[in-house]
């Protein structure tokens, strides 16, 4: 059956794609190549297509030109583009010595505009200085979510002082889609914010919440909050989770769960990481036909989507994120001209 979401041409959504800028052609993005990283980035490079690796003067252009082509050739309707703000202190002073990745607003904004299937998924730290001046900037700019890594960029979001600016979050009708559980591409200054008890503040005050990767871990030996995922999503309506890249064979376990009760579950890729096909083999929930089928598709966005259902996802989790996104940016989506 066709989700209901479809019938006003809203198909399915990726919550959870990065832009990436190497910081060297423009001021709106950097990343750091850590020396540990470098032969998974090579992997990366090469699973999602992207000729000539992850350097380069025109990095830029070819990973973005990469990732339009495969949205394009995908079977989604729309995907979130994701800023990353800097590792900031608690006064909101940008740490780039503890930084791996930034990606502007402006750069995600800019894109979106340009591109009518990506949407601006923003990120501001709420220690900023001009958090809420940054905030309803970008809402006014048509961001359609907040995305934080609160292990990652140092943001205690239970923190009483952030009060205000959850409120105003709720306000516009902004989710919050933050990282939980294990962190593996980029360094993490603060372990203890890796559970998805650390956005009770957000939720308490209203805010619909995503907890990108249902609090699972990313390495045999990191933390696991994947429990403490499923009694919130019990206690607080507003809670939902992504999938995101929720595939590979540390995953297998919370992922047969998830299957069993697929509720609030949200589609994600977070390209550029890639999705594993053969774990979900061994688990028995495809065939060896499947297995070849889906290795077989080389556009990495439309091969997590016919992953995900292979799995025996239901279709709602490919649609489920249109009505959480503000009002104005859905229709803005569904009628270009009229924004
Ligand atoms: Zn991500």
């Amino acid at each position: 059956m066709m989700p209901p979401n479809a019938a006003f041409g809203l198909g399915p959504i990726d919550v959870h794609v990065h832009l990436s800028l190497n910081g060297q052609s423009s001021a709106g993005g950097w990343f750091r190549r850590r020396w540990v990283m470098r032969p998974f980035l090579a992997a990366a490079a090469h699973e999602i297509g992207l000729r000539g690796g992850f350097g380069g003067p025109d990095f830029n252009r070819r990973y973005l030109d990469r990732l339009l082509g495969w949205l394009d050739e995908s079977s989604l309707s729309a995907a979130v583009l994701l800023a990353y703000d800097w590792v900031r202190d608690s006064s909101g002073c940008p740490r780039k010595d503890l930084s791996d990745l930034y990606v502007s607003n402006d750069a995600v904004i800019a894109v979106a505009r340009q591109h009518s299937k990506f949407l601006a998924g923003v990120s501001i730290h709420p220690a900023r200085p001009d958090a809420f001046e940054e905030l309803e900037r970008c809402a006014d700019q048509g961001a359609a979510l907040l995305k934080l890594l609160p292990c990652v960029q140092n943001v205690d979001c239970n923190e009483n002082r952030y009060k205000g600016f959850w409120e105003r979050l709720a306000e516009l009708h902004l989710p919050l889609l933050a990282h939980t559980g294990g962190e593996f591409c980029v360094r993490s200054v603060c372990n203890d914010l890796k559970s998805p008890d650390c956005l009770r503040l957000p939720l308490e005050c209203g805010v619909t919440v995503i907890a990108a990767h249902c609090g699972t871990r990313a390495l045999p030996w990191d933390g696991d909050h994947f429990r403490t995922f499923l009694e919130m999503r019990e206690r607080y309506p507003n809670l939902y989770g992504d999938l995101s890249p929720l595939s590979h064979i540390t995953h297998l376990a919370s992922l047969e769960r998830l299957r069993e009760d697929p509720k609030r579950l949200l589609h994600g890729t977070d390209y550029p990481v890639v999705s594993a096909v053969f774990p979900s083999l061994l688990k028995g929930w495809i065939s060896r036909a499947e297995l070849h089928r889906l290795n077989a598709i080389g556009n990495p966005l439309e091969k997590k989507i016919q992953l995900t259902r292979a799995q025996g996802f239901p279709e709602c989790v490919f649609t489920d994120l249109w009505p959480l996104l503000p009002d104005k940016v859905v229709r803005s989506f569904q009628h270009p001209q009229v924004s």
